[in-house]
């Protein structure tokens, strides 16, 4: 049977999350991974309700009609919830907005039936590690290359899209960083996102942020060098 989508909570207005436009987020419950670092430990680890109708979702959408350009739908892990999502995807893109996918790239399937079915314009996938570091990092039971697999489907995809990568010390050190720049093709947009300690998922954690001058000359060597469309944030 068709359900709602479980969703945790909302950000009404984002100038940030969705390219070019004023966008709503959408943040759905429950998750596959367990990242350390996450910064969104209860939608991650509660998923028996809703903190937000998706009623009231949609009918603050139809009151933002012509103010918003565009919903992301982020997590948790949407692509977790396949037959609501898609369903709310349909019911976003009939009012005229825009839509987004944030994915963690565990659900390739999914991934490409949205594609097909024409309900998403932009997707932000992922690219948290090299495929064996995955389980480590992640806590990931599945294939790591279901990872590949939605990278491939979005290259494929003649859709606008990007790889981000949260960047955790003592993790994400220069080498493994490059090891990654070089399973991305020339062109491909690829953000390294500064880690930001706080409530995460793993507290007792030894994460460091990156400094964000080193981040930067980072994505300036792996624009020059492996021609990708890389820059920090
Ligand atoms: S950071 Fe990891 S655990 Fe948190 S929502 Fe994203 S994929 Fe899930």
């Amino acid at each position: 049977m068709q359900g709602k989508l479980l969703i945790g909570g909302m950000e009404r207005a984002s100038f940030i999350d969705f390219p070019g436009m004023v966008s709503a987020v959408v943040f759905t419950r429950a998750c596959n991974l367990r990242c350390g670092y996450c910064h969104n430990p209860l939608l991650v680890r509660e998923t028996e309700r809703s903190f937000v109708g998706e009623e009231e979702v949609i009918a603050f959408l139809n009151d933002r009609r012509g103010l918003l350009g565009g919903v992301v739908v982020s997590g948790g892990e949407p692509t977790l919830q396949p037959e609501a999502l898609a369903a709310f995807l349909r019911r976003v893109r009939a009012m005229g907005f825009a839509t987004k996918l944030d994915t963690n790239g565990t659900r390739p399937e999914v991934l490409a039936r949205l594609i097909e079915e024409s309900l998403v314009d932009y997707v932000a996938l992922d690219f948290k590690d090299l495929p064996e570091g995955y389980a480590e990092l992640c806590d990931m039971r599945e294939e790591a290359s279901v990872i590949a697999s939605s990278i491939a489907i979005l290259r494929r995809s003649g859709l606008a899209y990007e790889l981000r990568t949260t960047v955790v010390l003592p993790r994400h050190d220069e080498a493994r960083l490059t090891a990654m720049a070089r399973q991305l093709q020339r062109g491909e947009r690829w953000f390294l996102q500064r880690y930001r300690p706080g409530d995460v998922l793993a507290q007792s954690a030894d994460f460091t942020a990156p400094d964000r001058a080193a981040l930067n000359q980072l994505a300036e060597r792996f624009r020059a060098e492996f021609g990708l469309d890389c820059a920090s944030r």
